[in-house]
């Protein structure tokens, strides 16, 4: 089980992550751009809508682009999970993807923030080009030799998307900064985001992912086992001493719930120091005073 997002610049990297996570968790990644590029190839009446935006560099509205996720996560390899990329892109999708989660009882389980440099962005995004056969992505700086494509057999034909064009670059980073990165802050207070270097090798970026991963997993179970544990070490003294009953009782009590509440216990003393501690004692330990009192008093009427 496996409920991320991916947050980060327009040529972060989350595109490339998505995928190889996908295949090594089987969860699906669900990119917005690729269901918005999807539905423009289709020309779908969705599609039609998004193209201009899309191609200006723009967000596509709220609703196209949630009408798009929600479909996508409603299907069935979506139930175990999913890889949210470009998605949420602002405050309000944030706030619509989370009434969403709820409602299908999907919670996220992290944020993971891809780090990355405006120059190195820059370079990734004016140089990428990607396979219109097999979708794969390549950078112009790093063709390989074999451009084998498994599905075309004369080979990969690339092409450029046309937001990659330098004139939009700069458009889509400036909407990154005014409208989707506020959701770091959002994401952080929620203690769901993790900061990844999103720079070097493509394998060791993905292990840094892998990495922050568990930890919150194995750090979850682990604070669930602690507090098990000390509810019942708790509860096993106090029936003990509620058995036992009387003035001993009292004391372990109080201690117990000093210990709880995280207040200095009671030091083992008098009986008096007791009752001022607590309101239960005060009540009990007044009783003998109160027949003293009564006894003097009976005393003097004598
Ligand atoms: P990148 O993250 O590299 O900009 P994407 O493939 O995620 O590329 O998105 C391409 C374009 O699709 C965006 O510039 C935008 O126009 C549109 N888009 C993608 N996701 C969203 C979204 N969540 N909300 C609005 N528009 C989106």
């Amino acid at each position: 089980m496996m409920r991320i997002v991916l947050l980060g610049a327009p040529g972060s990297g989350k595109g490339t992550q998505a995928q190889r996570l996908q295949a090594k968790f089987n969860v699906p990644q669900v990119s917005s751009g690729d269901l918005l590029r999807d539905a423009v190839s289709r020309k779908t009446s969705l599609g039609l809508k998004a193209k201009a935006a899309m191609e200006a560099g723009q967000l596509v509205s709220d609703a196209i682009v949630l009408g798009l996720i929600r479909e996508r996560l409603s299907r069935v390899d979506a139930q175990n999970g999913f890889i949210l990329d470009g998605f949420p892109r602002n405050s309000d999708q944030a706030a619509t993807l989370s009434k969403l989660l709820i409602e299908i009882g999907q919670p996220l389980e992290a944020v993971l923030l891809m780090d990355v440099r405006t120059k190195t962005l820059v370079q990734r995004l004016a140089g990428r080009r990607i396979c219109k056969h097999c979708g794969k992505v390549f950078s112009v700086a790093a063709l390989p030799k074999d451009m084998t494509c498994p599905k075309n057999s004369k080979g990969h034909e690339l092409y450029q998307r046309a937001d990659d064009k330098e004139e939009v670059i700069a458009k889509r980073l400036d909407v990154y900064q005014s409208q989707t990165k506020p959701l770091i802050d959002h994401y952080n207070k929620l203690g769901l985001l993790k900061v990844i270097k999103g720079e070097g090798d493509l394998e060791a970026i993905t292990a840094r992912m892998e990495a922050a991963l568990k930890p919150a997993k194995q750090k979850r179970k682990t604070n669930a086992k602690t507090a098990k544990k000390k509810t019942k070490s708790v509860r096993k003294v106090t029936v003990k001493k509620v058995v036992k009953g009387t003035r001993i009782k009292k004391k372990t009590i109080i201690k117990l719930k000093s210990v709880a509440l995280k207040k200095p216990a009671v030091k083992k003393s008098s009986r008096k120091t007791l009752a001022k501690s607590g309101k239960a004692l005060v009540k009990k330990s007044s009783k003998p005073k109160a027949k003293n009192v009564s006894r003097k008093t009976s005393v003097r009427k004598k």
